[in-house]
């Protein structure tokens, strides 16, 4: 399992332009030469490397002088969002979903069902129940911008037995199978009810949208989740390098991608932990706080677009999280959302107080 381990975040490493840096071993402690040996090759090979290419970053910032706000770093196509917030009038007839929704609560199949509901002009995630049956005509069909899954965990631990119905799709039922495979949700305890099934008519609201092509800024200085794992690849490592800290150094550690993301639950957060990541500072530790979210999310992330749809800074972090997604089911041969099984691997270790919360 440790070979495993270090296997994926030597890929990971790699990925974002840092390989042959971590290096494992076996030595028992009456290895003492061998212990030397390996220690002074390895020190050996990272002075060939040459210093580490973060030091770059004290000395400004990697694409510093291009005139970013002067262009665009994504097609016209990535508007979709501010697109369909303008367009609600297209959210197509769903009244057999709001009729089946009214028997379930009316006949006690179901004790609330979470799905939106506009209030004063914004879409929001709202709670309708039987005491109040009428309001299930104000239902709208919403594409998720919030981790509904989260709040359907919250609801489950905090009211045992509670009949939950939930808006979704196969993105809400992968990102409740990981709460359930981390002891989250119990299964049986939620329905999902998705609009799809109720309508023939193409919503065009799934919670996947991307650029179809990467702007010039993307292009020239940095990546974008449309081109894919094998473009990043294809580059040599100083250029994976430099773009992928251009990229997460316009990061404001706003949090968005995490309070976002629909299977981010722990009690205590990698990203707020001092073992992990200096806190207290405006800007954002490169890349470590981006490493230590996308290392968290092995085994969890189920590839929904909410943390990159969510981050103002237009970080692809789903190219990122991809990435992990694909060390993990080549490594372990899992796949999050899909395997019923535990992850393989708690990747950060037994001192950081990481567990998933119990179900009360
Ligand atoms: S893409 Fe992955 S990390 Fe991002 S919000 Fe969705 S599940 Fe979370
Ligand atoms: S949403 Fe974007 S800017 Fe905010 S913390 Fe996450 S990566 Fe950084």
């Amino acid at each position: 399992m440790t070979i495993k381990r270090i296997r994926f975040l030597q890929e990971l490493l790699d990925f974002v332009g840092m390989g042959g840096r971590l290096h494992l071993a076996w030595i028992s402690s009456a290895e003492a030469q061998k212990f030397v040996q390996v220690v002074t090759e390895f020190t050996q090979k990272i002075k060939d490397m040459g210093p580490s290419p973060l030091l770059a970053l004290s000395h400004g910032r990697p694409g510093q002088g291009f005139e970013a706000s002067q262009t665009t770093e994504r097609s016209p196509g990535a508007g979709w969002l501010q697109e369909t917030l303008e367009k609600p009038d297209e959210r197509g007839d769903h009244s057999s979903m709001r009729e089946q929704i009214r028997t379930w609560l009316h006949e006690g199949e179901l004790d609330v069902f979470l799905g939106f509901k506009e209030i004063e002009g914004h879409p929001l995630p709202y709670l309708f129940s039987k005491a109040s049956l009428e309001e299930v005509d104000a239902l709208i069909i919403e594409a998720p911008r919030y981790p509904l899954e989260t709040m359907v965990a919250t609801m489950v631990n905090s009211q045992p037995g509670i009949k939950l119905g939930v808006q979704g799709d196969e993105t809400t039922r992968k990102a409740l199978n990981v709460l359930s495979v981390w002891n989250q949700v119990s299964p049986e305890s939620v329905r999902v009810l998705d609009p799809a099934d109720f309508t023939s008519e193409a919503t065009g609201r799934g919670r996947s949208p991307e650029s179809s092509e990467p702007g010039p800024v993307k292009l020239q200085l940095g990546l974008d989740s449309c081109m894919g794992i094998e473009s990043v690849h294809a580059m040599d490592q100083d250029d994976r390098i430099k773009r992928w800290m251009y990229e997460f150094q316009k990061c404001i550690k706003c949090y968005g991608c995490r309070n976002v993301c629909p299977v981010c639950f722990c009690k205590e957060c990698s990203l707020e932990h001092q073992d992990l990541i200096s806190t207290g500072t405006v800007l954002t530790e490169v890349p470590i706080f981006h490493l230590v979210r996308a290392v968290h999310m092995a085994g969890r992330c189920i590839d929904c677009g909410m943390c990159e749809q969510a981050c103002p800074a237009n970080i692809p972090l789903r190219l990122l999280y991809r990435k992990v997604n694909a060390i993990v089911q080549e490594l372990f041969d899992y796949e999050n959302g899909v395997s019923s099984d535990q992850p393989p691997f708690s990747i950060l270790g037994d001192k950081v107080v990481l567990e998933p919360k119990p179900i009360q």
